[in-house]
């Protein structure tokens, strides 16, 4: 098989293990069929993930000048409790924040190379916690915007990570902290405005990820570096391609990248 494509991430569906496929633009190819087989991927361009120029990706998929302005790339993904749609205030495009920051959002903890707390859209769920490489995960507060989830938000990273360490998430070994014990270490730090958004029962959920061995150790790859980059799939986690030989590629950091793929 070969395909040229745009690289985006992974679209996933939950499964046991969880099942990842490759947008080729024209058709999707499931990435789980290709463990254990040896791929070779080559780097031949770029394409904004905005408006589709070929100049060089200059962060999160987006040219240099849709990075800065495109609606899409702004800062609030990022940091939500900058999110002032619910103010009526515009930042890049009102009636684009109107649709993303007002749908209703979800704070939650996630078991990933430890805790961590995060935020995102309901409608994003799970597959935002698959992309995060989830071992286990658990909504805590549903709120009505971004905004509302994201100043809770802050307010616990006092306490706890909001970010994962790669390394840790794609060891073999899941963290053997229990998520609803932390949770109820957490809740009193919730801001009095958030409170009554607090879930009252809820489940943790589980994800399973298809690998067929874990190496030992890991080094990043990247096509900024290796034009080409070849080896035996062991696996799928995250956003990343497992190699047998502990080479692993995230697919996300990767978007907007025009590539060969050859099985
Ligand atoms: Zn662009």
């Amino acid at each position: 098989m070969k395909a040229e494509f745009t690289l985006k991430k992974m679209p996933v569906a939950s499964g046991e293990p969880v099942q990842y496929f490759m947008d080729l633009g024209t058709d999707f190819l499931q990435v789980n069929n290709l463990i254990g087989r040896e791929i070779h991927l080559e780097h031949t361009g770029y394409e904004c993930l905005a408006c589709g120029s070929d100049e060089p990706v200059y962060a999160r998929g987006f040219c240099k000048k849709c990075f800065f302005e495109a609606p899409q790339a702004a800062p609030w993904f990022i940091h939500p409790e900058q999110s002032r749609a619910h103010l009526g205030e515009e930042d890049r495009d009102l009636a684009y924040e109107q649709r993303i920051q007002l749908a209703p959002h979800v704070v939650y903890l996630a078991k990933t190379s430890g805790i961590k707390v995060g935020v995102t859209r309901r409608a994003n769920l799970p597959d935002r916690w698959i992309d995060q490489g989830a071992d286990e995960a658990l909504v805590v507060l549903e709120t009505p915007n971004r905004y509302l989830a994201g100043i809770t938000e802050v307010a616990l990273k006092a306490h706890i990570t909001d970010k994962t360490q790669w390394k840790g998430m794609l060891s073999a070994r899941v963290a053997p902290d229990d998520l609803q014990a932390v949770w109820a270490g957490l809740r009193d730090f919730v801001p009095d405005e958030t409170r009554l958004y607090i879930v009252s029962s809820t489940k943790v959920q589980r994800f399973t990820y298809p690998v067929q061995n874990y190496p030992p150790q890991f080094k990043a790859v990247k096509l900024d570096k290796d034009k080409r980059i070849s080896g035996r799939l062991a696996g799928i986690k995250g956003q990343y391609l497992i190699f047998d030989d502990g080479r692993v590629f995230n697919v996300r950091n990767h978007e907007g990248y025009r590539v060969l793929l050859k099985v």
